[in-house]
């Protein structure tokens, strides 16, 4: 199930929740196999991807959320950072 409707959780605070919430009528056994469940559910490569590319007015946006490449204080030059400074997408 991949895809922007996919919602990430914190796996081990959905656990602890449980456990706090001590759903009523739930057997030791039922939840050794709910936290088997949570414990086995894939996890997600969180690392973002994106590049430098050229807007209408020759700067330079990230392509994951439009922030423009920071511009040299001294040199005056845009500079290809190889993170994003907005969305932190690493640049390729
Ligand atoms: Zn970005």
């Amino acid at each position: 199930m991949k895809g922007a409707s996919m919602r990430l959780i914190d796996a081990d605070a959905l656990i602890i929740n449980l456990m706090d919430r001590g759903i009523e009528g739930l057997q030791t056994d039922d939840f050794y196999e709910i936290q088997q469940a949570v414990d086995d559910a894939p996890t997600v490569d969180l690392v973002r991807r994106g590049k430098w590319q050229p807007d209408s007015d020759n700067c330079l946006v990230c392509s994951e959320c439009g922030n423009p490449a920071e511009i040299n204080g001294i040199t005056g030059e845009l500079m290809e950072s190889p993170y994003c400074s907005e969305c932190g997408a690493k640049m390729e």
